[in-house]
């Protein structure tokens, strides 16, 4: 295993203000402390989210609220550039924020994928992170992103593709980030601790969203970035408010969920048994 001297370039793409921070937040300040260059890249303002508190927030202007609360958690992760699509959220599967005309699931795939493919190609990422094929949870938009991550991260390198949106670039790999079975375990674990009722993850727990660890091809240690982590969790309030039970997680179990972010190798096809620590283990970063 070699270590890269360079700094590479790193980019990310998801749907909604707090996916990055609570995805893969650790992993994003810790190339961004080394000097990497992290571009993030944001589908919607989370107009459909939640409201942890009134005072926060109307429907009215929660795509303004969240907008800033992106901005700043960017800030706090030190995210080099910040690229917001302009897409709307299009709220949980079966909504009627499903059907609205800028909704993010309805939007051309061509579309999409030609912004990406112009970003990459602008941005000239070595590793590319986005969610799983089933989107973290299942989130229409999480799903959307990746399909359309997946389709702009292989039509960036082929010159047929979108002539005219800048150089082909090849990024040597596609990352998703995963929940694995592991950190679920200790997440129920700190939560049930509390007393709270955990009967929810009995479902999650037999469906498939969970990687199983040994599927999982990379951890990152991102403990010693576990500040800046936590405070971009705590500059999206609107969705991570003070009455959100994780807060109350005890600490030990805490800063065990915070300082392990793990993902799974979508590109290329990982070697049997494949183990990263680094995202960009064994990669040339001079170009
Ligand atoms: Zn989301």
């Amino acid at each position: 295993m070699t270590r890269h001297r360079e700094p590479g370039r790193l980019l990310a793409v998801f749907a909604h203000p707090d996916d990055e921070s609570f995805a893969c937040g650790g992993t994003l300040a810790y190339y961004a402390k080394k000097g990497f260059r992290v571009t993030l890249v944001c589908a919607t303002r989370g107009e459909a989210g939640e409201i942890s508190d009134a005072s926060l927030a109307t429907r009215d202007n929660l795509a303004e609220v969240r907008e800033r609360e992106l901005r700043n958690a960017a800030d706090a992760l030190g995210v080099t550039e910040l690229v917001l699509l302009d897409y709307r959220d299009s709220g949980m599967a079966g909504t009627p924020e499903n059907g609205h005309p800028r909704a993010f699931v309805k939007a051309k795939p061509d579309d999409v994928v030609r912004e990406l493919v112009g970003i990459v190609r602008r941005s000239r990422p070595h590793a590319v992170i986005t969610f799983d094929p089933k989107g973290g949870y299942g989130h229409p938009d999480h799903i959307a992103a990746h399909n359309h991550t997946r389709a702009a991260f292989h039509a960036a390198a082929d010159p047929e593709m979108f002539p005219g949106l800048g150089t082909p670039w090849r990024p040597a790999r596609l990352f998703y980030s995963v929940f694995s079975r592991g950190m679920f375990e200790k997440m129920k674990q700190g939560l049930a601790s509390l007393g709270e009722d955990v009967s929810e993850f009995d479902e999650w727990e037999s469906s498939s969203i969970l990687w199983e660890d040994e599927d999982i091809h990379a951890v990152i240690d991102v403990s010693g970035v576990a500040d800046a982590k936590l405070k971009a969790w705590n500059c999206h309030q609107t969705q991570f408010g003070p009455d959100n039970p994780m807060r109350r997680v005890p600490e030990d179990i805490m800063s065990q969920i915070i300082g392990t972010e793990t993902f799974v190798l979508g590109s290329p096809n990982p070697d049997n048994g494949a183990r990263y620590d680094d995202l960009f283990d064994d990669l040339k970063l001079n170009d």
